[in-house]
């Protein structure tokens, strides 16, 4: 590509598209070319790891050559088959697929284009669940979710959301939600020392909610064991089976929102697997389709799904006009197939020690406050006093300084505000974890010890 043309892309992209999450007012035009395994190529032909799986959803690396097949062959079949009163071979064989490898009883499934409709459709399917059930509970309405949730962007995934910076502005569009604490495991709540206690703590905090509001409340959300925009915030063990429990006692329905933590991520297939628990409701997007098209879903149990058989009136009315496109749905059967044959989660159990052990010496830098990991997800929460874990003052400016330095070492990461994370794809390889692990550590240095200057 010519510099001037170089050029003119970017300029193009300054101005005219609208970016993500992004700060238009200062946004560094970076243009990715092409990409190969882990490998992006920017138009300027410099080379980064995708050290965050773009954006959490790149699963097997990028122009894996079975999943490109697998589009290729479903493009000379058909491009696209509504999901509305009609199908197609390729999405029905996906839809038996995630049947077979997800948690017990959740044997029907509804497609969607992207993680934020999914928690829609998980949370509708449970509202209406309960208007029509045989002995319905018209009363059961509301929701509970835990704090700093990330369920996405559209407005009924904001109301369950609770990171601040995101959803605060939109609180006037909001529906109320039963709030309980972010089980955090780093942060721990006054008077406990230990990790452990705090399953305890935090569960008996939800259990008083339940004995009073359980009458009233539809569906309780989680992202199972990790929490990820919330600043990757992992959950003590027993929590999650805990939580099971307890709307079980309460009979409220639990919906677990795997959109990132799904399909190997943390170390098993499904996050629920760690502590064996079957949800009502399960949602997956991102590495679905390995990372190449979107598409989401919803898994719902045989009892909700019996609620909705009847005449017209129990009807689930929502649809998206994409939901289970045949492309996408052959690229997530090839993401599927590519675990078997690749033996993906050995790599990630051996990737996720290399890991744990490369990073343990970045515990002594006076500024990593915690290094936390589940499987493949790291993260490195960068705090000013490590004593007192307190945050810097400009928060966001640290993390967004140590990522661009690793940038410049050729390695491609996006900070949660001063928390790095590492959360590459599950196919990377020994030699370039020993790269971002570099890349980091050298951008750490670069970046405080100016700012201790
Ligand atoms: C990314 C994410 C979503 C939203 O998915 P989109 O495809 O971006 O709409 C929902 N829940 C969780 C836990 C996520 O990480």
């Amino acid at each position: 590509m010519t510099d001037s043309s170089i050029d003119q892309l970017k300029l193009w992209d300054s101005e005219h598209v609208w970016h993500a999450f992004t700060q238009m007012a200062n946004y560094e035009p970076l243009v990715i070319d092409s990409a190969i395994g882990c490998l992006l190529t920017d138009i300027q032909g410099n080379t980064y790891i995708d050290a965050v799986s773009s954006l959490w959803c790149n699963v097997h690396g990028h122009q894996h050559p079975v999943i490109n097949a697998a589009i290729r062959k479903q493009l000379d079949q058909v491009a696209h088959v509504t999901s509305l009163g009609m199908s197609n071979p390729t999405t029905i064989q996906l839809a038996k697929r995630l049947v077979d490898i997800s948690p017990d009883g959740l044997n029907h499934l509804f497609f969607s284009g992207d993680g934020s409709s999914s928690v829609e459709v998980a949370m509708k399917m449970a509202f209406q669940y309960w208007q029509q059930k045989g002995g319905p509970q018209p009363n059961k309405t509301k929701y509970i979710a835990l704090g700093n949730a990330y369920h996405g962007d559209t407005l009924g995934s904001v109301s369950v959301g609770g990171v601040q910076r995101f959803h605060e502005m939109f609180k006037p569009l909001l529906f109320d939600v039963l709030r309980i604490d972010s089980p955090d495991t780093y942060r721990l709540p006054a008077n406990l020392s230990q990790p452990q206690d705090a399953t305890q703590y935090y569960l008996s905090q939800l259990e008083s909610l339940l004995q009073q509001h359980h009458s009233t409340i539809a569906a309780m959300i989680i992202e199972p064991v990790v929490q990820g925009a919330a600043g990757m915030i992992m959950q003590p063990a027993g929590y999650l089976v805990g939580v099971r429990q307890l709307t079980k006692k309460y009979n409220v329905l639990l919906i677990a929102d795997e959109v990132a933590v799904g399909f190997g991520r943390t170390g098993a297939m499904f996050a629920c697997d760690h502590e064996n628990i079957q949800p009502d409701l399960m949602c997956l997007a991102k590495g679905l389709t390995g990372g190449y098209i979107t598409m989401a879903v919803t898994l719902a149990t045989t009892e909700i799904w019996n609620a909705f058989l009847g005449d017209s009136a129990h009807t689930f009315y929502h649809g998206h006009t994409y939901g289970g496109n045949p492309l996408a749905a052959a690229a997530a059967i090839a993401n599927l197939d590519i675990f078997e044959s690749e033996q993906t989660m050995v790599n990630v159990h051996a990737r996720t020690a290399q890991l744990a052990n490369l990073l343990k010496p970045l515990m002594d830098h006076p500024h990593v406050g915690d290094i936390r990991q589940r499987g493949l997800i790291v993260a490195i929460e960068l705090v000013s006093d490590k004593e007192q874990k307190t945050p810097f003052e400009n928060l966001g400016a640290t993390g967004t300084a140590v990522c661009k330095a690793a940038l410049e070492q050729g390695v491609w990461l996006r900070p949660l505000r001063d928390t790095i994370v590492i959360m590459p794809p599950l196919s990377i390889s020994k030699t370039e974890i020993i790269k971002i692990v570099a890349s980091v550590e050298h951008a750490l240095h670069q970046v405080l010890d100016i700012n201790r200057t």
